[in-house]
């Protein structure tokens, strides 16, 4: 499907049926920074839930992890981060616009279009805050800009609690923080996101294939998600784009209403990270540790299955934006289609498991208490799969429940009406959000129905 969707239309879509906010909106608005209500919350949740569920739930080699976004410096300074990890800044000397140096159309001002720019220099994009009751800048944490670094320093202590063997990997969801220079483009950039970030310790030498197979896995995943094919790239990252850590780096592509970009990065971190929280002793060399560590008590490594020597993993690293997911799976799902009598319609086509409500239950009549009193009954059955949301449609339109429902991705309508008071098998209507089909199923008949529904 060709993907015409502006972002601009995205925008009052997600505000107008309560997917996303602009944050303290009735202040003027935060710059950088978004809410998700009702919908976007159950939507965004879903999307996490689908991603613990491949990486935790369907293997046996990957456990979960949460840790906190306040972050030690000395670990954000041995991670490299407080020395590189920078974006390059200039100013506009004419209108003292500030922006990111790289992408700039013709190295002019993306504000007032002057030619007028100072030179490029490094700006830090962590966001810095004060630690405990003194106030004189002595004592500071780091919000964390990836979850990475949590899962890299507590890995002795997974290591100690789980027995695990390589190849093996720690998962983790949560947000990150980033000071980004110029946000823009909806959640694409934002200064607050959450990632959705996998360590996968391997042999080294053993690296390079695992990393082939990470891309491939992530690729297939998002597709899953419901993301066209043709909607999606992979880009390896020239040697000048790397990360300070990164041996090699394939992105996933996708295409955004502002064109292809990066929605998450498979990287192959090598020995960076563990091994610059290992406490240096003369005889460990690691690949690429940028600072001599006398501050850690730990040696991060695993005995080799070779001799008892201690190794130091390898990490993969598939590293995924939730918000850029949340971003990604609106703009594919979001349908306009003409219907028979020239009435548009649109319908948010999203995959079953990730709509924020799985099924609306609605009285045909909702002054008739038989009626009304079964439809609520449908719903706290239906409830009881435990599959997520089931609505309750109190309206006596059904015909404006559908479209309401037809534009927030709610894939089941189902309809208690007359006939199932009067019909001994108790039947309903189950409405298709796509096919807009209609079929009678019994009630009886519904949690098997419902239940193949979202499994398949
Ligand atoms: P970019 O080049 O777009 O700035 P990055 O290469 O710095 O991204 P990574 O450090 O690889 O990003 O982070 C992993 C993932 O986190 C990205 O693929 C993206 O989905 C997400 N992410 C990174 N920065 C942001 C941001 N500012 N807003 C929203 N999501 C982000």
């Amino acid at each position: 499907m060709e993907n015409k969707l502006s972002l601009e239309e995205i925008v009052s879509f997600c505000k107008r049926r309560g997917f996303i906010f602009q944050s303290s909106e009735i202040y003027g608005g935060l710059q950088g920074v978004y809410d998700y209500g009702p919908l976007g919350t159950e939507l965004k949740n879903n999307l996490r839930a689908a991603w613990w569920r491949a990486m935790v739930y369907e293997r046996d080699d990957i456990e979960g992890l949460d840790t906190t976004i306040l972050t030690h410096p000395l670990t954000l300074r041995h991670s490299g981060h407080e020395d590189t990890f920078c974006d390059q800044m200039v100013d506009c000397c004419d209108c003292k616009a500030r922006m990111r140096a790289d992408g700039l159309a013709g190295g002019k001002c993306e504000k007032c279009g002057s030619a007028k720019l100072t030179a490029p220099r490094p700006f830090n994009l962590m966001f810095k805050t004060n630690f405990g009751p003194v106030d004189d800048g002595s004592s500071y944490a780091y919000l964390r800009p990836e979850t990475a670094q949590g899962i890299f320093v507590n890995f002795k202590n997974i290591m100690d609690a789980t027995s695990k063997k390589l190849p093996f990997g720690v998962a983790q969801t949560g947000k990150a923080f980033r000071n980004e220079v110029t946000p823009k483009n909806f959640l694409f950039r934002v200064r607050e996101f959450e990632q959705m970030e996998l360590e996968f310790f391997v042999e080294p030498g053993t690296d390079d294939q695992w990393h082939q197979k990470w891309v491939q896995e992530r690729f297939d995943w998002w597709i899953k998600q419901g993301l066209a094919p043709e909607n999606l790239k992979l880009q390896k990252q020239t040697a000048g784009e790397l990360a300070h850590y990164s041996k090699a780096t394939t992105d996933i592509l996708f295409k955004f209403p502002h064109g292809f970009e990066e929605l998450e990065g498979i990287a192959n971190r090598t020995d960076f990270d563990l091994g610059s929280h290992t406490k240096t002793q003369d005889e460990q060399k690691f690949t690429a540790r940028v600072n001599p560590n006398k501050d850690s008590n730990a040696q991060l490594a695993v005995q080799g299955a070779k001799d008892n020597r201690p190794i130091v993993p390898f990490v993969i690293e598939p590293s995924a934006g939730l918000d850029r997911g949340v971003l990604a799976v609106l703009t594919q799902a979001y349908t306009k289609e003409v219907l028979e009598k020239g009435q548009e319609r649109i319908v948010l086509k999203l995959k079953p498991h990730l709509a924020p409500v799985k099924a609306a239950v609605a009285p045909l009549a909702r002054n008739n208490e038989k009626i009304t009193a079964k439809a609520k009954q449908v719903k706290q059955a239906l409830l009881g799969l435990g599959i997520g949301r089931i609505k309750y449609e109190d309206t006596g339109n059904i015909g404006k429940a559908y479209r309401r429902n037809d534009e927030i991705g709610t894939p089941l309508c189902l309809t208690v009406d007359f006939d199932t008071l009067e019909d001994p098998k108790e039947t309903i209507t189950v409405r298709h959000r796509d096919s807009m089909k209609q079929e009678r199923v019994a009630i009886a008949d519904l949690g098997n129905f419902v239940k193949n529904y979202f499994s398949s």
